[in-house]
């Protein structure tokens, strides 16, 4: 199929750093004689005038020998994965450090799956054959970057047409028996594309349901992660709990609409460098029951940080009508507070409908947690204070007076240390709270 002007498209699409590597590929490529294609989202998202978040590149061919070629032409290096077919071309240093421009090259191939949910299999195959592995028509479209048909389409199942119509379609109708992940990648595109999944497609889906049960929790939280950092994730997860996917991955989908609004909320004011992620799951836990949050969990494996956080919500929730108490002293909601994590706390601070609660959890996340006694051990020592338990109570007992008002200077500290000293009963209240 032509499309006329894609070739200058995409290179203008392309970053500065990225389009001189891009034009070396296409020159190695003619030189070894090797076809060259653009692939993937990239072609869909040219297609749709949209930017191009990252170029992936099939060579019908040997992927790490034109990796060399294209690296000596522009002084880059070569990181080359024989086993999976792929290479990459490194400027820079290495890209994992934010400093470096890359471009990836993936020989054409082909993948069978031994069994519903398994890995595929990988071998060496045609450009066809790579067409006919990926997940959506729309997909599954290849723009020619060699003679003799430079800039020309490739499009076997028919993208370009869904593409126009906004259709997410598989290629065939055991797609997500193969893939249950897939299920999860059509809802991200319809969101983020503005599309909608094609009727047969929509029926494959809520019909092949069951086999996301095959699928790792891994594997599910990956795709869970990139629905999250859409824009407006809410809309993604309405959608696959409409479809019965959410539900069949352990997350039940409760009060949508309060979903919605405080999703919103937390988009709005998440401080710089909050995982917004993290603070979306925490909302959806925030909505369950203590068995449902921990089924949850539990089928999702997160890593150990995020699973403590999204751990501490349910607990930390059955806490906020103590910490909305009227006559509750800073230094009883720190020691109330510090054990739980900063994106538990976060995520209730957002969800919590409780005014003074939620100023409360503020106070603690800005201010509170930093609070320290001006004296410190080497302090207490030389003011008379053997080392031993005795110390870390009276250290904590000091920042629970300065929390509370009760000392606001190092002399206040000093004399409040001397009364403590100089009877077991003087050294002012303990402000601690059990949990
Ligand atoms: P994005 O813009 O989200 O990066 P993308 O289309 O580039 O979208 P990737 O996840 O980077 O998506 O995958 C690159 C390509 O690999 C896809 O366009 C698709 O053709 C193919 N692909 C990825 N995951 C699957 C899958 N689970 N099944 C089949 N093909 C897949």
């Amino acid at each position: 199929m032509a499309v006329s002007d894609l070739l200058p498209r995409l290179d203008g699409a392309l970053s500065a750093d990225l389009r001189p590597l891009v034009r070396a590929a296409r020159d190695a490529a003619a030189a070894e004689n090797a076809r060259l294609y653009v692939v993937g989202g990239a072609v869909r998202d040219l297609l749709l005038g949209r930017p191009l978040v990252d170029v992936d590149i099939v060579v019908e061919g040997d992927a790490t020998s034109l990796s060399r070629r294209v690296a000596q032409q522009t002084g880059g290096r070569v990181e080359a994965h024989d086993r999976f077919g792929t290479a990459k071309v490194l400027h820079n240093g290495p890209v994992s450090t934010g400093h470096g421009q890359s471009l990836d090259l993936a020989a054409a191939r082909t993948e069978t799956y031994a069994r519903p949910g398994a890995l595929p299999a990988v071998q060496p195959g045609t450009l066809a054959q790579d067409l006919a592995r990926r997940d959506f028509t729309i997909n599954a479209i290849a723009l020619v970057l060699t003679p003799p048909d430079e800039g020309s389409l490739l499009d076997p199942f028919g993208g370009h047409k869904d593409i126009e119509a906004g259709l997410v379609r598989v290629l065939h109708d055991k797609s997500f028996v193969d893939d249950a992940t897939r299920i999860f990648r059509a809802v991200r595109y319809e969101q983020r594309l503005g599309f909608r999944m094609e009727p047969q497609t929509e029926s494959l889906a809520r019909r092949d349901i069951r086999y996301l049960d095959a699928i790792s929790g891994d594997r599910v939280r990956n795709e869970l992660d990139l629905l999250l950092r859409e824009d407006a994730p809410e809309r993604g997860l309405a959608r696959l709990a409409e479809i019965g996917a959410l539900e069949r991955v352990g997350l039940p989908w409760h009060d949508a609409a309060w979903l919605s609004v405080k999703f919103a909320q937390a988009r709005r004011a998440a401080p710089p460098g909050a995982l917004l992620p993290e603070i979306y799951l925490g909302l959806l836990i925030y909505t369950m029951s203590l068995e449902e949050a921990s089924a949850a969990l539990q089928r999702l494996n997160f890593p150990r940080a995020t699973d403590q956080a999204l751990r501490d919500v349910g607990p930390l929730k059955a806490r906020l009508a103590d910490l909305a108490r009227p006559d509750l002293q800073a230094s009883a909601a720190v020691h109330m507070l510090e054990r739980f994590q900063p994106a538990a706390l976060q995520t209730c601070a957002f969800a919590c409908d409780d005014e003074a609660a939620r100023e409360r959890l503020r106070r603690y996340l800005a201010e509170w947690r930093y609070v320290k006694s001006a004296l410190d051990g080497h302090d207490l020592a030389r003011l008379g204070v053997a080392q031993g338990p005795r110390m870390g109570q009276l250290l904590t007992s000091l920042r629970d007076a300065r929390l509370d008002g009760q000392v606001r200077s190092r002399e206040d500290e000093e004399s409040w240390v001397r009364r403590a000293l100089a009877g077991p009963t003087s050294a002012g209240p303990r402000h601690g709270e059990q949990r």
